[in-house]
């Protein structure tokens, strides 16, 4: 099957009410939506558009930063391996784990804390995507993104940003691209 069509399957298959029980009436709508604390859960066809661009595998160990309500993490969860997931916000990071633990995900592993740092301990990973905004490509992440790794990050400082695939070769070759313009909450940490 198409990896788009495998994505797009699963994706349909994600209620996203059971993520936003702050707005449920709204889940429906294509847009971004508080969860609280400042944050959002993101717009659900930018969430499938950046899970197609990281071009997700079955056999991915991928790295999540901005675990946030846990939509992404759940698609992410549905079409990989394994799945780590950082958050910043504790009551956010609580929430997801209680979340996601009851729909049965049993293949994501969950940490408070500063996602600019990555998961080193866990390092490398296949696939690294980036739910916030960062004002430059945190290094911590280009070393634990593995050979032949994929990483979607959105970069800027403004209120729009830009949606970049970084690509390392099977030599440690960086290929950078843009691919369209969004608009994310700021990743707060060591590299903003
Ligand atoms: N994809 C998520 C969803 O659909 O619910 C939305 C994520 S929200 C746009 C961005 C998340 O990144 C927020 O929950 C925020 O707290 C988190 N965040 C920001 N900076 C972070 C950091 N340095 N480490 C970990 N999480 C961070």
């Amino acid at each position: 099957m198409d990896n788009r069509v495998r994505i797009k399957e699963l994706f349909n298959r994600l209620d996203r009410r059971l993520f936003m029980e702050e707005c449920q009436e709204f889940a429906h709508v294509d847009g971004p939506f508080p969860i609280g604390y400042g944050q959002t859960i993101s717009q659900p066809s930018l969430v499938l558009a950046m899970t197609i661009m990281l071009d997700l595998k079955t056999d991915s160990k991928v790295l999540e930063i901005g675990t946030g309500s846990g939509f992404q993490t759940a698609l992410l969860a549905s079409g990989a391996k394994e799945v780590y997931t950082v958050e910043r916000i504790k009551k956010l990071h609580d929430k997801a784990v209680k979340r996601l633990g009851e729909m049965g995900f049993d293949n994501i592993s969950f940490k408070l804390g500063d996602g600019t740092m990555g998961w080193k301990e866990k390092a490398p990973f296949d696939r690294i995507m980036v739910t916030a905004a960062a004002i430059m490509v945190p290094p911590s992440l280009i070393a634990q993104l593995g050979e032949e790794g994929k990483m979607v990050i959105p970069i800027g400082n403004g209120r729009v940003q830009e949606l970049t695939l970084i690509e390392k070769d099977s030599m440690g070759k960086l290929d950078t691209s843009v691919k369209e313009y969004v608009s994310f909450v700021p990743l707060v940490g060591k590299y903003e």
